[in-house]
């Protein structure tokens, strides 16, 4: 009898991973997630922790945003990984690894990630989803700026993220200068 590799259970259903930083999640995350549900049983979000990369939130804190949006979507997973990628996609039963993309800009590093990939793993194969067009300009690190600097980024972030963003970003709160006339 054959030996049954990783990924081929039939009861697992079809699993994607779909990795990133997620610092924090934007809903240009979540639409790619949920489009890919219709394509996919199960989507695993994969947090990286990238020791290279300043991040606001903790790889906790990015889980348990991650984990709540989620949690009322049992097909929809939230786990979190160090190293390479493709180590982390070999310990699950996935075979595809999700990517969006936002601009042409976005192409040549997903273009050179996903061939790498494919080099180190040659079962994997990277799909790439369009942003749709009310997300293309939301990106973790312009949400950040944005929310720093005290700027509303309702509607692009869920409001548990926009909550965290405001207890990061505590300013002191200044008491309203008077300006007189008279000065
Ligand atoms: P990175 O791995 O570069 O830190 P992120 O964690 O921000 O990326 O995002 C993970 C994935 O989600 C990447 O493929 C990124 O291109 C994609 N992504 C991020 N924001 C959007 C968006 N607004 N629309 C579509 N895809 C997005």
């Amino acid at each position: 009898m054959e030996k049954k590799k990783k990924g081929e259970d039939k009861n697992m259903g079809k699993v994607a991973i779909y990795p990133g930083s997620f610092d924090p999640i934007t809903y240009g995350h979540i639409d790619i997630v949920e489009r890919s549900l219709e394509i996919f049983d199960k989507v695993i979000i994969a947090i990286a922790e990238n020791a290279d990369k300043r991040s606001l939130f903790s790889v906790q804190e990015r889980l348990q945003m991650v984990k709540t949006i989620f949690k009322d979507t049992p097909n929809v997973l939230a786990d979190n990984f160090k190293g390479l990628l493709v180590d982390y996609v070999a310990k699950t039963n996935a075979k595809v690894i999700i990517r969006g993309l936002r601009a042409t800009s976005d192409f040549e590093y997903e273009f050179h990630m996903a061939s790498m990939n494919r080099s180190l793993n040659t079962h994997l194969d990277t799909l790439f989803m369009m942003t749709s067009k009310d997300y293309f300009f939301v990106s973790s690190r312009t949400i950040k700026e944005v929310a720093r600097l005290g700027g509303g980024v309702e509607g692009l972030v869920p409001d548990l993220v926009v909550r965290r963003l405001k207890e990061k970003f505590k300013l002191p709160v200044k008491k309203k200068k008077q300006i007189s006339w008279d000065d």
